[in-house]
């Protein structure tokens, strides 16, 4: 089985990982209700999408 040669060190490591950090969720206000909303998604509070209702709110 092939081995690496040498142990990575805590520099390198942070270095590979520097790439590794989340980006935080992104959210718009709803242009209906104001909720914020995930872009690209149904509104959660007023059911709206791209100007029209598409599923009546949850009371
Ligand atoms: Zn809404």
């Amino acid at each position: 089985m092939a081995v690496p040669k040498r142990k990575t060190s805590p520099s390198k490591k942070g270095m590979r990982r520097s790439h590794h950090a989340l980006t935080p969720a992104s959210y718009q206000e709803c242009p209906n209700c104001g909720e914020l909303k995930r872009p690209h998604n149904l509104c959660s509070a007023c059911g709206h999408y791209n100007g029209r209702e598409i599923v009546a709110p949850a009371d």
